[in-house]
């Protein structure tokens, strides 16, 4: 496990970055001016034993006088298209996003921009959608992109694979 320690105006927020197991803590002092020992002994509370010698990361985001400093995680739609066509689908079609003038998805530069100002701002988990974001051709350069911020990757598919992933 690789715990992240969110300062929050009522606390923190714990994150493991490896499960994505979190809480919400209120709590008055300061955790990072204590020992790793009363650390590791205060975090068990919360993820057992297991958290003991595990690294952690402080962060401070810029905006953290707001209510919540920052949101946990965030859906990034990557795809307008889907391998599917299922009669439940509330996702408006590609031909419909057309027919608004909606008809591309962010270009690669404007995703990696966007998920780097999201790093900075504190948000800690990325969950890629689409419709269905394993049909855009960046897909595996984002998955790339999101793990070499250190985020937690999450990616809402239909898991129906076939060759040539690309919108
Ligand atoms: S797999 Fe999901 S996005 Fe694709 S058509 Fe079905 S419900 Fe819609």
């Amino acid at each position: 496990m690789r715990l992240v320690i969110r300062k929050e105006p009522f606390g923190y927020l714990l994150f493991d970055k490896d499960s994505r197991e979190h809480y919400f803590i209120e709590h008055a002092g300061s955790l990072e001016g204590v020992s790793r020992d009363d650390l590791y002994a205060f975090l068990a509370k919360y993820y057992g034993a297991k958290v003991y010698n595990q690294p952690i990361v402080f962060i401070r985001p810029p905006l953290s006088h707001l209510e919540l400093s920052a949101p946990v995680g965030m859906y990034l739609e990557i795809a307008r298209s889907c391998n599917l066509n299922c009669s439940h689908c509330y996702k408006p079609k590609a031909w419909e996003l057309e027919k608004i003038g909606h008809v591309n998805p962010m270009s690669i530069d404007v995703i990696k921009q966007t998920l780097e100002e999201l790093k900075r701002l504190g948000v800690l988990e990325i969950r890629l959608c689409g419709n269905e974001p394993t049909h855009s051709k960046d897909f595996f350069e984002v998955c790339v992109f999101i793990q070499k911020l250190d985020l937690y990757l999450g990616i809402n598919t239909n898991a129906y694979f076939e060759d040539g992933i690309g919108d």
